[in-house]
């Protein structure tokens, strides 16, 4: 049974919670609804989880958890996964079309990004759990013989995976496959504006044969809906989650019930340091991405900007000039390299923070507005990219996430001075460096308070290396063994010889 269909007289999709490998409305007949982010039509008509909904996912993980697949080995579960990559690669163009109907983001970007990495995370997770090492250790005893201790590795159990809506698939894959390939089973909460490839996930799992109940999708919002009914769910063992970090603490609140583990990844306001002597070519062309790839809705994104003195002046003028070259339209225009927001409440939000920026007294570089859309896309949640300059460190523009396509730069005068500068919020999630000094590279890399620093790159991304934000961007690490330190449980035996 398909889950995602079309309806006979609208080209509204219904979409239905994924339970126990089953498609199914909610028992209260509730409903919300889905817009295009592109055209402002409506694409979608959700079943939204209640409480009993919840309850069944959470039960159906269980009753997984305890059966079919925790009797598989090791490799049988990791061949699985290989299986189920293989499978999103082979509806790749399904998967494709759920996303960017979804987001509106540029067909190219998900094609070469979003969906790519969701199947390279199952990949990813089941070559690292193949690979893992056990830990062992000799001890010395009193009577000389000795013990060993070797610790194994536990599922933690049901994992609750609660998830944003700006990478959708590879967010939650990227949870996902670590959570099974570790053994876990799991209740995806996906976000309400991006409800479509965690539910056709759902036909994957089916197909390669998951086991019912060990992948489950509960659609709705947060507060007083599936996320935290989810969230507060007595089964669920762990919560790992990436949106807000307004919505981390709640979660967190939600979790200490329990006493159980969280993963946050959360917010940030990332800074982009330009040092004089950088690779100009390559800091423009990273800096353009950092502030607006995905319309400026990347976590990793950059928000400020600080260009040393003596650059200043070129690289403000030559990141405007370039700023001005996107092409705002639709998804599936090749031409487009960026598309709308997620959504009109976005959309609100982004031009608030751009009324803001001007009461504030910024100069306004560029944009700082709507674009004049044609008839088609006048409903669509477009926005300007936008760049800014003038304000002090600690304007709202420049102190707060906006989630846009937009940025503030500012000149520095010294190393020190723009450390002090760049740390100064409570984010710190990621940051950007660009200098063709390699000692100073290194220098300014250790000092700066974030979870991921790159050094004349930006979204560079090797799956094994540990991700997450320091400070208020995030609690714990995943990715390579990171991520089975946070889904398993360790339990040490130790023998007396
Ligand atoms: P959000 O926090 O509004 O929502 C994220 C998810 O949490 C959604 O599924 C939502 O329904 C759910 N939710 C909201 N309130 C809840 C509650 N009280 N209990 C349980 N669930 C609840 O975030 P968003 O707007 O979807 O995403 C944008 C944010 O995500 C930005 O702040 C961005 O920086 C952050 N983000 C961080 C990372 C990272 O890796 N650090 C990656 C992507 C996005």
């Amino acid at each position: 049974m398909l889950d995602v269909t079309r309806q006979p007289d609208a080209a509204v999709k219904n979409i239905r919670n994924f339970i126990a490998g089953d498609f199914v409305a909610a028992a209260s007949g509730k409903t919300f609804d889905k817009y295009s982010p592109v055209t402002g039509a409506l694409i979608a008509r959700i079943c939204e989880a209640g409480e009993s909904e919840v309850d069944a996912a959470v039960k159906a993980a269980r009753a997984a958890l305890h059966g079919p697949w925790g009797s598989l080995t090791l490799a049988a579960r990791a061949d699985m996964l290989y299986a189920v990559a293989n499978e999103i690669n082979k509806r790749f163009d399904e998967f494709l079309e759920a996303e960017v109907a979804d987001t509106g983001k540029p067909l190219s970007l998900a094609r070469h990004l979003d969906i790519p990495r969701g199947a390279a995370n199952f990949k990813v997770f089941a070559d690292t759990i193949k690979n893992g090492s056990t830990e062992f250790f000799e001890m010395a005893t009193p009577d000389g013989a000795g013990a060993i201790n070797y610790a194994l590795r536990r599922p933690i159990g049901v994992v609750g995976v609660v998830c944003p809506w700006n990478l959708p698939l590879l967010l939650m894959t990227w949870k996902v496959a670590p959570a099974l390939a570790c053994g876990n089973t799991v209740v995806v909460k996906p976000s309400e504006e991006t409800p479509q490839t965690a539910t056709l996930l759902g036909e994957v799992m089916n197909t390669v044969g998951v086991p019912k109940g060990v992948y489950n999708v509960v659609h709705g919002f947060g507060p007083d809906s599936a996320g935290e009914f989810l969230t507060r769910h007595p089964g669920v063992s762990a919560i790992t989650f990436t949106g807000e970090t307004r919505t981390g603490a709640a979660i967190m609140k939600a979790a200490a019930d329990g006493a159980r583990p969280v993963s946050l990844e959360m917010g940030g306001k990332n800074p982009a340091i330009v040092f004089a002597d950088c690779d100009l070519e390559a800091a423009l062309e990273g800096t353009m991405r950092s502030c607006f790839a995905n319309a400026g809705q990347v976590c990793l994104g950059t928000e400020r900007v600080f260009v040393e003195r003596p650059l200043f002046d070129t690289f403000v003028a030559a990141l405007k000039e370039r700023a001005e070259k996107l092409k705002i339209g639709a998804p599936e225009d090749a031409a487009t390299t960026m598309g709308p927001l997620i959504s009109q409440e976005h959309r609100n939000k982004v031009l608030s923070y751009y009324a803001k920026a001007v009461t504030e007294g910024a100069t306004v570089v560029t944009g700082g507005g709507a674009p004049v859309m044609p008839d088609a896309m006048a409903k669509g949640a477009f926005v300007q990219p936008t760049i800014w300059t003038g304000l002090p460190d600690t304007a709202v523009t420049v102190t707060e996430e906006i989630f846009g396509p937009c940025c503030h730069i500012a000149p520095f005068d010294s190393e020190d001075e723009v450390i002090k500068r760049a740390n100064a919020l409570d984010y710190g999630l990621a940051a950007a460096v660009w200098t063709t000094n390699l000692t100073r590279a290194h220098r300014v890399a250790g000092r700066i308070e974030a979870g991921i620093v790159w050094v004349n790159s930006w979204f560079l991304r090797d799956l094994r290396t540990p991700f997450g934000g320091t400070k208020q961007s995030g609690i714990g690490r995943e990715g390579g063994v990171h991520s089975l330190a946070f889904y398993t449980e360790l339990t040490n035996v130790c023998i007396k010889l």
